[in-house]
């Protein structure tokens, strides 16, 4: 037991809300199991060193919660900004956006890896839009969508691709960037390197 493997695991947190119920076990967990505890930077709540042969003991009381979980080919959580209602710049409810936009892509479980969506409720772009392989800002026009940012060693900052759409559009707009990035990409590729691609779907504006 001393030297088992230790393993995390991630819970997906839609809209960076942590729902109390999951946390409170989530925490009794913790405590039991003497695990970490890690709000990563996609804002998703990671337990850390858990013996790998107690993994599916630790998820189930979560899962029961409905508690869903990080995984190979799932949909990507949006980064949001805590929107309207809670920052006095905040144009739009962003937990709201981000759960429509997860509706229309649930069930899809062939998304490449390494695809990061950012929603922002100004131009502030809190969330990191510059830095995301897509961006989506709301303005008093509208929403912007931004493709192609990322961080690391050597970041790339996002273009803009769309202008002053409504929210059915950013959702379409979605749709095409992700058909696209699954059809050109064979593993985990960052959206920034099928910017000049002929094919790319959208000019930038
Ligand atoms: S992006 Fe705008 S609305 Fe969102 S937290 Fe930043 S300043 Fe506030």
């Amino acid at each position: 037991m001393a030297n088992e493997t230790k393993v995390s695991l991630t819970i997906l947190l839609p809209g960076g809300r942590l729902p109390l119920d999951i946390m409170e076990t989530a925490l009794t967990l913790a405590k039991k199991y003497n695990l970490g505890l890690y709000l990563s930077t996609l804002q998703n709540l990671r337990l850390l060193d858990i013996p790998e042969s107690l993994l599916d003991d630790i998820k189930k009381p979560l899962a029961d919660l409905g508690a869903e979980f990080k995984a190979p080919g799932r949909f990507p959580i949006p980064r949001v900004c805590v929107g309207r209602g809670h920052c006095k710049l905040g144009l739009i409810d962003t937990e709201t956006l981000s759960r429509k936009i997860l509706a229309h892509f649930a069930g899809r479980e062939k998304t490449k890896g390494k695809l990061k969506i950012a929603i922002a409720a100004c131009t502030m772009g809190c969330p990191g839009i510059g830095t995301s392989d897509i961006g989506i800002v709301a303005t008093r026009n509208g929403y912007d969508i931004f493709a192609g940012g990322k961080g690391g060693t050597y970041p790339k900052i996002s273009r803009r691709i769309r202008r002053d759409v409504n929210e059915d559009e950013v959702v379409k707009t979605l749709d095409t960037l992700i058909e696209f990035h699954d059809r050109k990409t064979t593993t985990k590729q960052r959206m920034f390197k099928l910017l000049d691609d002929p094919d790319f779907p959208f000019p930038e504006t």
